[in-house]
């Protein structure tokens, strides 16, 4: 059993500017991490709203947050958190290696991508199905891809795609999009990206690998097939994180905090995406961070 003042669960930008501002303040913490440092932003291709750059690579920005945790020397622990339970003022948080017991908790676990959840999808993901252009964009070179979806992810995944792939389909059940116009005007003038809407897609085809879908017209119904070697799905995403042996005020999963991130259990503070918020931006994940430590700093001293 490890002991500790403070638990940060996911080294995304929320769960790392909380570690940095934690690791000034002298609280003692442990930094947690199911899979890599840097969450979404690593698998983002280009991000062009953060201030203090024009244009960063999502990787390179996820590097930069790693080379920030080792500059301050702060070390990630490599472990999948199961459960967190809450007895007297200490909550245990189950580990897949370890257990863990601390006074505070920052839940900062993001989301994960939603998918259509039809027939064959579960096959074709990996062969043809990916959630993610930045890792498999690569494997489709010079070939016709698809992207799903009409927010700002499909916008700048689309873009990113089109730099590699021969042709890009954009397919949206809108004719408006969700995304913002500054990506949608580059869209509309690139030369292999075609945007199809207003479509469903209903079908999936292909052997082991993806090679085509059907579409279905949300205006009068007509379907067509088109010809492609990967489907991207970014049709948004859900709330994650582990089982939470207690209730907690929360909406459609996302939870409910205060101004100072903490939840409707005391001592639990939530940050970033899986936090309920109207803005799911790099900036405002770093702000929800840096409020949650200085929050639990101020707690801390008055103990
Ligand atoms: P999102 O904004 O929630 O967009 C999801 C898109 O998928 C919507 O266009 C939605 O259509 C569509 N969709 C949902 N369910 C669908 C289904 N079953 N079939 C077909 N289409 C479906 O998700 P996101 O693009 O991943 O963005 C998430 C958050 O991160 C947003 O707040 C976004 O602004 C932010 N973000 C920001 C940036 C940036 O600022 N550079 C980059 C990426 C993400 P409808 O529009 O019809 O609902």
């Amino acid at each position: 059993m490890k002991k500790t003042d403070v638990i940060i669960i996911g080294a995304g930008v929320s769960g790392i500017t909380a570690a940095i501002y934690l690791k000034r303040a002298g609280v003692d913490f442990i930094l947690i991490e199911k899979y890599m440092p840097g969450g979404k932003i690593a698998l983002t291709s280009t991000i062009e709203n953060y201030p203090g750059y024009k244009k960063i690579d999502g990787f390179e920005l996820a590097l930069k947050l790693q080379e920030q945790l080792t500059f301050n020397q702060i070390a990630i622990t490599y472990e999948n958190i199961t459960s967190i339970k809450k007895d007297k003022n200490i909550f245990t948080l189950k580990g897949n290696n370890e257990e863990y017991q601390s006074s505070f908790v920052i839940l900062a676990t993001g989301t994960k991508e939603k998918t259509l959840n039809i027939k064959d999808e579960e096959k074709f993901i990996s062969k043809g199905i990916s959630m993610c252009a930045i890792c498999d964009g690569a494997l489709y070179k010079n070939q016709e891809v698809a992207v799903l979806g009409g927010g700002n992810s499909a916008l700048e995944e689309s873009l990113y795609l089109s730099s590699i792939c021969k042709k890009v389909y954009l397919i949206h059940r809108r004719n408006e999009f969700r995304g913002d116009d500054i990506l949608l005007n580059k869209i509309r003038e690139s030369k292999n990206i075609e945007i199809l809407t207003p479509y469903n897609v209903v079908e999936y085809f292909g052997e082991k690998n993806l090679n085509a879908v059907k579409l279905k017209n949300i205006d009068d119904n007509k379907e067509i097939k088109i010809d492609i070697k990967a489907l991207f799905l970014y049709i948004g995403s859900e709330p994650t994180y582990p089982n939470l042996e207690f209730d907690i005020s929360n909406e459609n999963g996302y939870i409910i905090t205060d101004d100072n991130m903490m939840s409707s259990i005391e001592g639990l503070y939530v940050i970033g995406d899986v936090r309920k918020k109207i803005l799911r931006q790099i900036i405002t994940a770093s702000s929800d961070g840096a409020s949650a430590a200085i929050a639990i700093e101020k707690k801390m001293n008055r103990m």
